[in-house]
Parts: C-alpha cells; structure tokens; sequence
C-alpha cells in the first residue's frame, strides 16, 4: 500500500481535543487506503518547559540527559495519539526513535540521522498496522543513548521518514495555512504561495521563515521528497497548503518568490588588524571554535597594512564572539585595536530562482530601500538571494516596500 506521512506540530496536539481532530485527518488517509506514518512534535510548550527545567538544575548541563529529558514531550503525544486512533478502530502503535530505530550519530542536541531501516515498520505495516504514530525530534546513537535532532527536529524527523519508506509525500501540519511570500504580520499583502521550489524554501527557511526547519528542507530536496505545508485547522481539501517541489514542478513564478527577514541579528567589526596572510583563517576558526554562527562578511580595503574585518552573527553569541576575540589577543595570536558591536540590526533578504536569468534584482532592491531613507550596513548575495543588514528598526518598512516594489501580492 501507498505510505503517507503526516507530521503535526506542537499547536496542532496542543489538547486531547486537537489530537482527536489531527487523528481524524490520519483516519481520512487511512479510509483512501494509506499505510500512514504519523510524526508528532510535543504539545506546544511542553519542551520549552523541559528545556526550562533542564537549563535550571544544570546551566552548563550535560547534552546526552538534556536530551534524556528534552526528547521526553513526543514520547506523550505519541502514546496519546495511538490511543485516540485505536479508540476509532484503526490499527495504530506508538513508536520512540531507539524503537524503529531512528539511528543518529552522537551530536547530542543537534544529532544529525543517519539512517531509518524501514524493515520493522515494515513489517507490522504487512501485519495489519495502519498506522505507526514516531515521537518526532529524536533519535538514538551509536552508544545507545537518546538524542534529540535540535530544536523544530521534529519536521526533519517526518522528511526523513518520508525518504526512508519511500512515501508519495510528506504532508507538514502546523498552525499556518502555508507558506507566505512574507511574514504576513509584517505585510498584509502578503500571498500563500501555492508550491514553491526546494532551493527557495531552503534560503528562505535559512534566512529567518520560520515555518520548516532548515534541516527537513535541505533533507526533501536530495531524495524529493514532495512537502506540503498545510494547517490542521482549516478544513482538508486538495488545494490546501503549500507544495514545496522541484523548480521543474512550477510552471509560472515571480523573479523574486519571497522577503525573509531575521530581527536577531549583530554586526561585529574588528577594527584594525594586520592585513597579512591567514589574518581571516586565525579570526574565523576562532569564532568558530567558540560556537559562533558567522554569517556575513566584509573585510575593507587596507590602508597602511591594517584593515578593518566585519562580521554578521545572531545577537546572543555577540559575547560568546567578543571573549574569543579576547582571548585571541591575549595570547598574541591576533593585533587589534577595538571591537566594536552593533546589536540593533537585523537581515532582510529577498529571494528567488528567478534571478539566475534576470538581472537588476539588486539594483532594484537597494533603489527600493534608498526611497525609503534606509542605510544598508552589509550587503551578500548568492546565485537566488541577495540579503542586506539594516537598523533594526527598518524591517517593517523594507519589507513592505520590498514586497510591494516586486510585486509579491500578484502572481506573474
Ligand atoms: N518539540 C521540539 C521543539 O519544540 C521539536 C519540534 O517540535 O519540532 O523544538
Ligand atoms: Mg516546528
């Protein structure tokens, strides 16, 4: 028979009640002859609150019982959903990572699957099962211990699945009827998207959208997975969601499909270090040795030997950076004069495939944003993206007028 997953979000089990309506949706698959794969994330807030705990008894905790602890909420749901399913005369089990087994390497936190064998599943689905409910967001490692996929994991859990057992698609329930062309309570133009390619969604997703972990996107584009995005509150019909496919699948798109936005970010610049060779290899390892996610870079001309070496990061590892940097010139390793970082920027970017074929896309953006009186601090671009970090207090403002000067509330 044909498999069909279906992962629901945290605010899709949040209650007994919405379980009962999510478990309704799986027996409507079931009915046209599914062998159906249900992922659940926990209850919303649930692995807030055990993260919570967690980070109490233990500030610098140990990450293989954070995720003893942390993967626990699925376990839950997953239980609770079989029960529901039962209760309705379909042949459903309950099933935890180490139980299929979901084999992960030992990156407690942030585990990466390695492989999902497919032969017990398989085999209760020759048995008569209809449907196996897996606890999303976790997995077990080579040592046998739990670990958990990082967080929003529970989305890669389902793609990878969906890759493992061959499924037609994986359908994603959440709390939003799809995938906007901009957040829509920053621009209320903003338009579901009726499909969108894999490589747009994976920037966009990277780039601060926050309705598919970036991880799942990346998974479905290598095995094409067909993903479709959809909310477990509005009525089921074909037309519902978001279909994130391949660029072949999309007969009409705009040059540009999206605005991604991120709020959290800080520019870090470096103020006169020596411009010799290796000086970019010695900053960079160093922050990223101490955890830091460089995003944006820009090294200015030298002058007199020095230069000036500017950076983009998430705002809360602006400290972890700078004690890095410290240490750096501490130990001589690395001359400088100051430091200097920015918290109150954030990252707008516009995307789309079509800019491999159409040209002016940024001349047009930063046009837009010169209208507007907004200064951009860092500009980086990529074969479908081009970003730019402004003063945090623009990002309405850009992303309205970038929204509107691309069209993005009509399709071509
Ligand atoms: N429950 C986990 C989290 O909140 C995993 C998920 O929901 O995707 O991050
Ligand atoms: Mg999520």
């Amino acid at each position: 028979m044909p498999v069909l997953v279906m992962k629901f979000g945290g605010t899709s089990v949040a209650t007994l009640d919405r379980i009962r309506r999510a478990a309704k949706r799986v027996s409507v698959e079931v009915a046209k002859g599914y062998d159906v794969i249900v992922i659940v994330s926990a209850m919303s807030g649930k692995t807030n609150e055990l993260v919570g705990w967690v980070t109490e008894i233990s500030p610098m905790y140990d990450a293989r019982e954070y995720d003893a602890v942390v993967s626990s909420g699925e376990n839950i749901t997953a239980g609770l959903m079989a029960l529901t399913l039962q209760e309705m005369e379909i042949p459903a089990r309950s099933w935890q990572g180490w139980q299929v087994p979901v084999l992960t390497n030992s990156a407690h936190s942030s585990a990466r699957i390695e492989e999902i064998p497919s032969v017990n599943i398989a085999a209760k689905f020759a048995e008569g099962m209809r449907v196996a409910v897996v606890s999303g967001f976790q997995g077990v490692s080579p040592e046998k211990r739990i670990t958990t996929l990082g967080r929003g994991g529970s989305d890669t859990t389902a793609v990878a699945f969906a890759a493992a057992l061959k499924a037609e698609r994986c359908d994603i329930y959440t709390d939003v009827d799809g995938v906007y062309t901009t957040d829509p309570r920053v621009s209320p133009k903003a338009r579901k998207l009726e499909k969108i390619a894999y490589e747009e969604m994976l920037e966009l997703a990277s780039l601060g959208a926050k309705v598919l972990q970036t991880r799942s996107v990346e998974l479905a584009m290598r095995f094409n997975v067909p993903l479709r995005v959809l909310s477990s509150f509005e009525e089921p019909n074909d037309q519902a969601g978001t279909l994130v496919c391949a660029e072949e699948d999309i007969m009409e798109s705009n040059v540009v499909a999206g605005v991604a936005f991120s709020r959290d970010e800080a520019k870090m610049t470096l103020v006169s270090v020596a411009d010799r060779p290796g000086i970019a290899a010695t900053i960079f390892t160093g922050l990223s040795e101490a955890g830091v996610n460089v995003d944006m870079i820009v090294q200015n001309i030298a002058e007199e030997g020095r230069t000036d070496m500017t950076w983009s990061c998430p705002t809360d590892q602006v400290t972890r950076a700078e004690k890095a940097m410290s240490d750096a010139k501490d130990s001589g390793v690395i001359n400088y004069h100051e430091l200097i970082a920015d918290k109150d920027v954030a990252k707008v970017s516009v995307v789309g495939i079509g800019m491999r074929s159409h040209t002016g896309v940024a001349a047009k953006m930063f046009r837009v944003l010169s209208a507007e009186g907004i200064n951009i601090r860092v500009i980086t671009t990529s074969e479908i993206k081009i970003s730019v970090l402004i003063d945090r207090k623009y990002v309405e403002l850009a992303v309205q007028a970038l929204h509107d000067s691309f069209d993005l509330d009509k399709t071509s």
